[in-house]
């Protein structure tokens, strides 16, 4: 275990990138993080020397990839803490994972005038699949607001919460504000009132600690690229007598026990919900990109971002019109602002002139800018290879964006 900046940033290569005569500053890392040499090593050697379909080769290359594929999904396990693997299901990505909830436990489950809560911060991945559940079969969608801090209003939760509601899907980390929800309350409550529950941890994940069993989540989706893995991959945990009880998601190869033309069985979980070929190269290096998280002494990381989210919030507070949207209790390293008299995108633009990338716009998040009245806001989100001399570069290029546009 250790944790050395330097040591970190040497794993990364792309953090080399030369920008107009400048290092990138790379503050993009909750849209998603770089990736460690060891990913990309094993995505290399994935093709190289393992590639083949899983599953039913009996060959040794198919026999190589599936094991390395199931030991992903064990790795997975161990990280979430779920008490079995056959209740880690790869998914596309956290998108994916919701998706598979509302169309499957959705549609089998939950009826017309059923209740669906989910929270202002939500990201459009925790709110359409929703939206489009309720349009297809009666549900009824409601929001729990939040305050001018970007915390969940929780009286508002507890007068929300009733015998109608059946199901709540609120996100753990806010990707927009970096809120972190009370999702154990959250969960107990809604418990009480028999609904089930879905955690979007796509942006948790690579913050704080996930303990499944802990939180007693019925659902928990990630996705690994958010989490140094490769794109295309993620995860949606669930409870096994829940996974169990729901119909399949897509039809295929891979999810069957046995095919007929007049019924067709499904397979054993996980694959009940794994049709087709996975994408199995990068599932592979996902492992990887733990491994790489997984030796990073976790109590030294977390009071490394927070030093970088403190610092990150006076600099910016001592710009001057810079208003900084989401201020909750209990925030990961994530700052999102605006700048009086200055569109988002222009800050945006001309900060990658100065090669400092952040997010600019509405982060997928359109109703909660709604709810501070903004069109989007300038994000920084800061990940373990970062560093206060990089906030000082962004800093600079702020005061430098003001003087050229104010
Ligand atoms: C990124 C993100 C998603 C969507 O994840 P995909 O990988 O794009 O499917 C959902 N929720 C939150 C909080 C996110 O940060």
């Amino acid at each position: 275990m250790s944790f050395n900046v330097s040591d970190i940033r040497k794993q990364f290569p792309i953090l080399d990138t030369q920008i107009a005569g400048k290092t990138l500053v790379y503050f993009d890392n909750a849209a998603t993080t770089q990736k460690p040499r060891v990913v990309l090593d094993a995505l290399e050697d994935y093709y190289a020397s393992s590639n083949a379909n899983i599953h039913r080769g009996i060959h040794y290359l198919a026999e190589k990839a599936t094991a390395a594929f199931e030991a992903t999904r064990k790795s997975v396990q161990k990280f979430l803490n779920a008490s079995s693997h056959e209740e880690i299901i790869f998914t596309y990505g956290t998108t994916d994972s919701i998706n598979l909830v509302a169309r499957t436990y959705g549609e089998a489950f939950l009826k017309a005038g059923d209740e669906i809560l989910i929270s202002n911060l939500e990201h459009h991945s925790n709110i359409v699949p929703w939206q489009m559940l309720c349009e297809k079969n009666g549900c009824v969608l409601k929001v729990i607001p939040i305050d001018d801090h970007g915390d969940l209003i929780l009286e508002e939760f507890d007068k929300l919460l009733t015998e109608k509601t059946k199901f709540v899907s609120v996100v753990h980390v806010s990707n927009a504000l970096g809120t972190i929800n009370p999702v154990e309350y959250i969960i107990k409550k809604a418990h009480e009132v028999g609904a089930k529950v879905l955690i979007d941890g796509a942006q948790a994940s690579s913050h704080i600690p996930v303990d499944v069993q802990a939180l007693d989540a019925d659902f928990y989706a990630l996705s690994a690229h958010k989490l140094f893995g490769p794109t295309g991959t993620g995860i949606l945990y669930g409870k096994k007598d829940l996974l169990l009880s729901m119909p399949p998601y897509r039809g295929g190869g891979e999810m069957i026990k046995e095919v007929t033309f007049e019924k067709t069985t499904y397979a054993d979980l996980p694959y009940k919900f794994e049709a087709g070929t996975p994408n199995i190269a990068d599932v592979i290096a996902f492992k990887s990109g733990l491994e790489f998280f997984d030796s990073l002494d976790k109590e030294a990381l977390h009071a490394y971002e927070e030093e970088l989210l403190q610092y990150a919030t006076a600099q910016l507070k001592a710009v001057e019109g810079i208003r900084i949207i989401g201020e909750a209790k209990r925030k990961v390293s994530v700052v999102s602002f605006v700048m009086d008299g200055v569109h988002p995108q222009d800050i945006g633009i001309l900060l990658d002139q100065q090669g400092i990338a952040v997010r600019t716009g509405h982060h997928c998040t359109q109703p909660l800018m709604q709810r501070f009245n903004i069109p989007g806001t300038v994000r920084a989100s800061f990940a373990p290879y970062n560093t206060k001399e990089e906030i000082d570069a962004l800093i600079a290029g702020l005061q430098k964006v003001r003087r050229f546009l104010l």
